[in-house]
């Protein structure tokens, strides 16, 4: 179907032909009718869809601009997913004088309470900065019609279940609820049962789920020579722009003090960054202006990278569904892309659980391994064991994998 056929404002369908955009995508095919109707929506979608434009552009079409209150809300679980969502809606209402905003943590409230006061008609915003906004500003969701819950499982994973539902108490009035979701864990069936109205499900996730644009490579490695391997291969391959994944700050910052040595254009992107670095690294890395960005699993929810040729996990990701979150920031919208994971013999059962988990066809760089093989035991490889060995940043004590007890709120 293309945006000509829809009845948009004509400031919209200008801004999408500037943009370039004319057929829509699958599940903007799909929940458009449903949004502009009102319908209560849960979408089992990951961002790569255009997931994004298919709630934006109904909302920017949706909302009053002469009335100067926030008529749409969108919850995300990052402060990055906001600013991607909020430089969306932003070329889209352009120039249909709604104005759109973000509100997140790490940035002055005093500055958002003033944007805020000026009248903001679509808030983009992370849960906890909302609700300090909402207890500390005059900010109030009484004239909110749209509801947006973005990432709605990473949300829960972050342990934003009671900012939600006290957002969710806030809104008394009649307004509709979109519901995006990588998966449909319990306690997102309980939310949309307590809170959505005949809600419409859209299921879009196993069409996607892997890419055929996308290869998926893995190396055994000793852990001693894990970063001579990666570094060989990025020669090799002279990505035209790679995320190279690891799974602690301390990781991260590691690889970083070692790849900078190695190579141009290199930044490193973690939770531990104080926020308008953060920013403004996700801006350039978008526009290109980096090359190689070293990242935690900060950089891997929902974001949309559409340069990223190259996806390399130094570490492996904790579970198939971190596989498939960071692998799916490159070969977006039927590009190529190539995701290289290098494994010891210690993760030998993490990457079986993976490739069969998200039916990988994986290609192996050296000789495949035989992964019905026991996992190797900790001490073989453990922290003290490696330290020193290499030029390389080494690995980290296991500790370095687990989840941690303690939830930290990405988005605060
Ligand atoms: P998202 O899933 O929202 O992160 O979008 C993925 C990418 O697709 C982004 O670069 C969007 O700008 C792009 N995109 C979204 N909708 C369309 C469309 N209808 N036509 C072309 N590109 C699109």
């Amino acid at each position: 179907m293309k945006f000509t056929e829809l009845d948009l404002k004509p400031a919209i369908r200008k801004a999408l032909v500037k943009k370039g955009y004319e057929d829509l995508t699958p599940i903007q095919e799909q929940t458009f009718p449903h949004v502009l109707s009102g319908r209560d929506l849960i979408a089992l979608a990951e961002t790569g869809s255009g997931k994004t434009a298919a709630c934006g552009i109904p909302v920017v079409q949706s909302v009053d601009p002469d009335i100067k209150a926030v008529q749409a809300l969108i919850l995300v679980p990052t402060r990055e997913l906001a600013l991607q969502y909020v430089d969306e809606i932003a070329w889209i209402a352009k120039e249909t004088g709604v104005n759109a905003f973000a509100v997140y943590g790490g940035f002055s409230m005093d500055i958002q309470k003033s944007k805020l006061a000026h009248g903001v008609q679509i808030l983009v915003a992370t849960p906890g900065r909302l609700i300090d906004l909402l207890y500390n500003s005059p900010l109030r969701l009484a004239e909110v019609r749209y509801f947006v819950l973005d990432e709605a499982d990473e949300m829960l994973n972050q342990g934003f279940l009671p900012d939600i539902e006290f957002v969710f108490s806030c809104m008394v009035h009649e307004h509709h609820t979109m519901l995006f979701s990588a998966t449909m864990p319990e306690e997102i069936k309980r939310l949309s049962k307590k809170y959505l109205t005949n809600a419409m499900m859209i299921e879009l996730i196993a069409a996607q789920k892997a890419p055929s644009s996308l290869s998926h490579y893995f190396e055994e490695v000793k852990p001693h020579q894990r970063f001579e391997k990666m570094l060989e291969l990025i020669k090799t391959e002279k990505p035209k722009q790679a995320i190279l994944f690891c799974s602690s700050r301390t990781n991260c910052e590691k690889l970083y003090d070692h790849l900078k040595k190695e190579l141009k254009s290199v930044e490193q992107i973690h939770g531990g960054l104080e926020q308008g670095k953060r920013t403004s690294l996700f801006r350039r890395f978008k526009k290109l202006d980096i090359q190689y960005l070293v990242a935690t699993d900060i950089a891997s929810r929902g974001l949309d990278f559409s340069h990223a040729t190259h996806i390399f996990n130094y570490d492996v990701p904790h579970n198939p569904e971190g596989y498939t979150h960071r692998t799916g920031r490159t070969a977006r919208m039927g590009r190529e892309g190539k995701a290289v994971t290098f494994f010891t013999g210690r993760d030998i059962g993490k990457i079986k659980h993976i490739i069969r988990a998200n039916r990988i066809t994986p290609h192996w760089i050296g000789p495949e391994p035989d992964l019905s093989r026991p996992a190797e035991k900790k001490k073989q490889y453990g922290a003290s064991s490696n330290r020193g060995k290499g030029s390389g940043p080494g690995r980290g004590p296991r500790k370095d994998f687990r989840r941690r007890k303690t939830v930290k709120k990405p988005g605060e």
